[in-house]
């Protein structure tokens, strides 16, 4: 097939970008590079089957001949406001990307008569008042705090990518992908895996937002990679909302906890009560039921394997 793929030099973006080429896909990958990185691509600079463009995909894309799908990654998606690259710096971009940007690639899967993939997120589910969270929950968004420029573009996102369908028939599908940590994640990201990694590796205290009651459940990277190739490959009627994650849950003093595990270091908590944000969900779990009936999958790498590589990563590029 021949693909588009925005966001293509982010963290999920460039490691489906590496499955698509392997499975002899020719791949064009569209990013403004606000927070992917050319380094995660470099190693598929020279490839035949790989074209880089460094372009905003919410102003008009332009594809000649022909394309097989349109797959939808871009997006800032780290909630930290201290990061560079936390939504919350980049909240205009954020808003853009999810609407004008899901827009214009459902204009183009149009043109071409591409199936069309829009990975969106746990985070439409807000801080849920269902647990675990199906996909048939309509969520609990706050429509004016800080994680609504995320939340509330990935919902009207969503909503985009469901007119197409109903509107024009477009063969569209929606990943909504939980938590998912692996190399190549930006070391100032700001989220919990790579801060906590960073601040075990270099003597630094971990510093948890809030009591560390709060649950999260995350996934490798190459389960969520397989996931969402096969809800791109899949036949039939996949058109409604796919939850994508570990169902495996914890809370956050227990990450810190394996942390500290895997990278051999002592580790010191650190609790900072005031940088925990009002809409910092309380509890997060995919029910992944969807995702076995449809696409046969389930997460198979368990935290502390999928955290090997991840540390090793890390250290390299430390
Ligand atoms: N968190 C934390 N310390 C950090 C970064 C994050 O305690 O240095 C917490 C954060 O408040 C949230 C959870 O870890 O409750 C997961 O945060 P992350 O930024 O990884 O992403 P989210 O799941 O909230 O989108």
């Amino acid at each position: 097939m021949r693909i588009l793929l925005t966001g293509g030099a982010g963290f999920i973006g460039s490691h489906f970008c590496d499955r698509l080429i392997d499975e002899g896909h020719e791949v064009l990958v569209y990013d403004n590079l606000i927070t992917g990185s050319r380094e995660n691509i470099a190693h598929l600079s020279n490839h035949d089957s790989f074209t880089f463009i460094e372009h905003d995909v919410t102003e008009f894309i332009k594809v000649e001949g022909k394309l097989d799908a349109v797959l939808h990654f871009a997006s800032p998606a780290s909630p930290n406001p201290n990061s560079p690259y936390g939504y919350p710096q980049l909240p205009i971009q954020t808003l853009k990307v999810g609407a004008h940007g899901t827009h214009n690639t459902l204009g183009v899967a149009r043109a071409h008569r591409a199936r069309y993939l829009l990975t969106s997120t746990s985070e439409v589910y807000g801080d849920p008042l269902e647990h675990p969270q199906k996909e048939e929950y309509w969520g609990n968004v706050d429509p004016i705090g800080l994680r609504s420029v995320y939340d509330e573009a990935k919902r009207f996102a969503e909503a985009m990518t469901m007119a197409y369908h109903r509107t024009y028939g477009i063969n569209t599908r929606i990943a909504r992908i939980f938590n998912t940590y692996g190399p190549r994640m930006r070391l100032d990201d700001g989220r919990a895996v790579p801060n906590f990694l960073c601040q075990a590796l270099t003597g630094q205290p971990v510093t948890i937002y809030g009591d560390g009651s709060q649950t999260r459940s995350f996934c490798y990277i190459d389960d969520m990679v397989e996931g969402l190739y096969r809800l791109l490959m899949a036949d039939g009627d996949v058109h409604l909302p796919v939850n994508i994650g570990n169902p495996v849950e914890m809370s956050i003093t227990e990450l810190a906890e394996v942390i500290g595990r895997v990278t051999g270091r002592s580790i010191e908590m650190q609790y900072l009560a005031d940088q925990r944000g009002p809409s910092d969900p309380q509890r997060r779990q995919p029910d992944i039921s969807r995702a076995k009936a449809w696409l046969d999958w389930e997460p198979k790498v368990p935290l502390e394997a999928g955290l090997k590589p991840t540390v090793e990563d890390f250290k390299a590029r430390l």
